[in-house]
């Protein structure tokens, strides 16, 4: 299977602040896991997402008292919010009115036509678009007779019949997500949609688990997506506080050269050659750069032996030797510095490029 970009050519949608598709841009979500209601700890959950690097925001509405507590979530937050709703479109209404940036809602399952005119009319009335999750385990009945079970195929004709819904009232406001728990599946299904569509497409494997097998079974699968040119926005679904899931997005951008405000770490393996207590250095240091954001590569490696030279192409680094650490910059050392001190001297050398990155 060849090359796909989808990514750079799918129509540009607004959702609050941000622009969706037509770029090389890719969005980190995440999901409250409060009751939408408790407002206090809505919001606070929300504004440690966005310290996090959480870019845009969801929160279920399940119930009337959630959809009533939009508006006060929304004055309260600096982040588009995205506002979940199944079936019911007057919780679509009143989330809609209360300032949501965007819903999730599939116009299929919504029901009479008048309902659906009724919230694509509010969507258009505030600008905001509606984003259409397909899910492989809930789609709908005559898709699944046809198909036997949940195919990449049921997946891309499910996201068409509510597109179809949403074109037909001159919507096109439109973000497709293709969630599955399996990663082939959900691979084969954002291929197929890359192809059959060109709105933005919100990437995510449903279900993935727990921090650990999720993260790797997420950056399986995301990454192969993202490989291909595919994905606009992308939330790591865990069962873990959600905090951990856009750390995990902000690792997987980085790796795929995806986002340009985080720095980056490389630390070697380590083997019998080592000389520092790297594990522990490691650690730190990207707890550290967390906060960084400038593009900044920073490497930290046990030894000299092979030191500046396995790092050549990080900006800045510490390479160990006996009770002391090599700092060096693009490839050169600069200065030996103590064991004890080294990753004081690290980090102040990280805020000196990240000040100069700014100031250019
Ligand atoms: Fe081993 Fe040194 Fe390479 Fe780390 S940098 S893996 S300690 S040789």
């Amino acid at each position: 299977m060849g090359e796909i970009i989808h990514r750079t050519k799918t129509r540009p949608v607004k959702v609050g602040n941000l622009t969706i598709g037509g770029s090389d841009q890719v969005f980190i979500q995440s999901m409250t896991m409060t009751k939408t209601h408790d407002v206090e700890a809505t919001v606070n959950e929300i504004n440690r997402l966005e310290e996090a690097g959480c870019q845009i925001v969801r929160v279920a509405c399940p119930d009337e008292r959630a959809a009533n507590a939009i508006s006060e979530i929304k004055k309260r937050i600096n982040i588009p919010l995205v506002v979940d709703i199944h079936f019911d479109y007057r919780l679509a209404l009143i989330a809609i009115e209360g300032g949501a940036d965007k819903i999730r809602i599939n116009p299929g399952n919504i029901g009479k036509r008048e309902k659906v005119e009724a919230v694509v009319k509010a969507a258009k009335a505030k600008g905001i678009p509606i984003r259409i999750g397909v899910n492989a385990g809930s789609l709908e009945r005559h898709i699944l007779k046809k198909y036997g079970y949940p195919t990449a195929d049921g997946m891309v004709e499910s996201a068409l019949h509510h597109i179809q819904i949403l074109e037909e009232l001159d919507f096109h406001d439109i973000i497709v997500s293709m969630k599955a728990s399996d990663v082939n599946l959900a691979i084969e299904a954002y291929e197929k949609a890359s192809r059959a569509f060109d709105y933005p497409l919100h990437l995510g494997i449903t279900e993935s688990g727990t921090l650990f097998a999720g993260t790797v079974k997420s950056a399986a699968g995301l990454g192969a997506i993202l490989s291909k040119g595919i994905g606009n926005t992308l939330r790591i679904s865990l069962s873990a506080d959600p905090v951990e899931e856009v750390k995990v997005a902000r690792e997987l951008l980085k790796s795929f050269g995806l986002i340009s405000n985080a720095a980056t770490l490389v630390s070697c393996p380590t083997c019998g050659r080592i000389e520092i207590d790297l594990i522990s250095i490691a650690n730190e240091v990207e707890e550290y750069i967390q906060n960084i954001k400038a593009p900044i590569k920073v490497s930290v490696l046990g030894c000299a032996v092979n030191g500046p030279g396995e790092a050549r192409e990080a900006d800045i680094g510490i390479a160990g030797a006996r009770g002391e650490g090599l700092l060096f910059k693009k490839g050169k050392t600069v200065r030996k510095v103590p064991e004890e001190t080294m990753v004081e001297e690290l980090k102040k050398e990280i805020d000196i490029m990240a000040a100069e990155y700014f100031k250019k």
